[in-house]
């Protein structure tokens, strides 16, 4: 019988030690039977565990929430939320933090099950989860960190062979979700609005230490926890916007202070062009459509600063014009990056002052056909430009002698042109079409093939092999618009 420990749990709980009023401890809540159905092998390697450990009876009590290893001391997280812009108390309802993994890079990293059943902040959920929107968020996840976007990492799903009542009933399943961290500006909100200064301040220290160490001793490090946190999300927003990536449900518990996406309920990847897309069934208002995230980000972190105001200056007045100067900084940040991606996307080495007039007439030339965002790029990447839909169009064809004459005002070679593009263009994203034909084959036939092999073409998104080919295909037409749902 393998034991826990030689599973290579190496837990050193830090959040655990915060003010008990961050959190709540929880109780393992077994699941009749749990079997595993997928593994993030090299993950689980990179995080020190043992393969065949991980996947024997006491492996999969652990990552079903049965057992508790040693040393991991469950909790769930207090935090609270602006959601669809309204303030809400939240809190990790239907998940259960089981420790800090410290890795054999001596990275610290959170463990945390997923649909492992109620928790003190459940309210009226079921705390659990089913296994359709658990092998989504294992694939998008994944296939966000292909892409190189920060995003927290799917280790297993586990089915727990219980049934749980959505619409229909759906066979239940847990996911091992790995983060930096599950700090949120939530969190922050959570501690500003319901706890004594000196939590949020503990809070805010314990932030800095665990991500942002280097500013620590800096003359304001509060100003510096929002000034790095600026960075972060408008490096990743910008990141979402340039891969055509949806988040969905941008509320302020779902904003990570690590720069990580997180959250994978209603996200999905845009092919046509639009800057109104919108798939999840709830945002009606289109407040988290493709052409807002931008924004969303920059009111997000609005409500991070007021967070931190007590911290940021004694003097509130003076506090208040820290912070203002510290967001009135970011619309310019994020642009910045925007620009900087786009360039690559186009294979520009340096920069010119019409760069962005170059994009935006690409992009208004997409929105008005229609075209498929990820293959326009693939398109002009691989020089086929009978494959996109623009290309009929004498607009398209004075762009492109624009944009080939800004190639030829940079001293790059050809070669290193498209280098630059391929690394910056992906020819596979998830596409809707073929994730749903995944999770179809899975969670109704139990045959998890058409998953991996769609794993397979999704691991190295920038290499446009011949095998990759199938999925850069576009979806038939289908009457229905697609859609996405939150916290299935
Ligand atoms: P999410 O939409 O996943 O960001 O969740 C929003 C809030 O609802 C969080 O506090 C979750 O923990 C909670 N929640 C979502 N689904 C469930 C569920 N099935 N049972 C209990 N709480 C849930
Ligand atoms: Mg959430």
């Amino acid at each position: 019988m393998t034991t826990s420990n030689e599973t290579g749990w190496n837990f050193d709980n830090s959040y655990a030690r915060l003010s008990q009023t961050f959190f709540s401890k929880v109780k393992p809540n077994p699941v009749p039977s749990p079997e595993m159905v997928i593994l993030n092998e090299p993950l689980a390697k990179s995080l020190g565990l043992n393969i065949d450990a991980l996947t024997s009876e006491a492996g999969i009590e652990v990552l079903s929430g049965c057992k508790v290893p040693k040393e991991a001391e469950p909790l769930a997280q207090a935090y609270a939320g602006h959601q669809f812009g309204h303030f809400n108390m939240l809190g990790d309802g239907r998940a259960m933090l089981i420790g800090e993994q410290i890795t054999p890079e001596d990275k610290r990293v959170d463990i945390q099950l997923k649909g492992s059943g109620r928790t003190p902040f459940s309210r009226g959920g079921d705390g659990r989860a089913a296994l359709g929107p658990m092998l989504r968020e294992f694939i998008i996840s994944e296939a966000m960190y292909a892409l190189g976007i920060p995003t927290t990492r799917s280790l297993a799903v586990v089915t727990t062979g219980e049934a749980i009542i959505r619409e229909t009933e759906l066979p239940g399943a847990i996911l091992t979700r790995v983060a930096d961290s599950h700090i949120r500006v939530g969190t922050f909100q959570f501690a500003a609005n319901w706890r004594p200064v000196e939590e949020l301040k503990s809070l805010a220290d314990y932030t800095i230490q665990r991500h942002y160490p280097e500013i620590r001793d800096a003359e304001n490090p509060y100003l510096g926890l929002l000034q790095n946190v600026i960075q972060r999300q408008a490096a990743l927003i910008a990141k979402w916007q340039l891969t055509g990536f949806i988040h969905g449900v941008m509320n302020t518990d779902n904003m990570a202070i690590s720069g990580e996406t997180i959250d994978y309920g209603p996200c999905a990847f845009m092919d046509k062009y639009d800057l109104a897309t919108v798939f999840s069934s709830i945002d009606r208002e289109g407040r988290y459509a493709y052409g807002n995230q931008s924004y969303i980000g920059g009111w997000n972190l609005a409500r991070f600063a007021e967070t931190l105001l007590p911290l940021l200056h004694e003097n509130e007045e003076e506090a208040v014009n820290i912070a203002q100067d510290a967001i009135s900084e970011y619309n310019k940040i994020y642009q910045n990056h925007w620009l900087e991606g786009m360039r690559a996307k186009l294979g520009f080495f340096n920069e010119e002052e019409q760069d962005e007039a170059l994009f935006t007439s690409l992009l208004k030339m997409m929105q008005k056909s229609g075209a498929d965002y990820t293959n326009t790029f693939r398109s002009l990447t691989l020089g086929k430009l009978e494959e996109t839909s623009i290309f009929d169009d004498q607009e398209f064809a004075n762009w492109h002698g624009q944009w080939q004459e800004r190639l030829g005002r940079q001293k790059e070679s050809k070669e290193a042109v498209n280098e630059l593009m391929r690394k910056s263009n992906p020819s596979v994203i998830p596409r809707n079409h073929r994730v749903e034909e995944a999770l179809s084959a899975a969670v109704n036939k139990g045959d998890y093939s058409v998953m991996k092999k769609l794993l397979a073409a999704l691991k190295d998104p920038y290499a446009y092999t011949i095998e990759q080919e199938e999925y850069c295909k576009l979806p038939g037409p289908s009457g229905m618009p697609y859609r996405t749902f939150c916290g299935t």
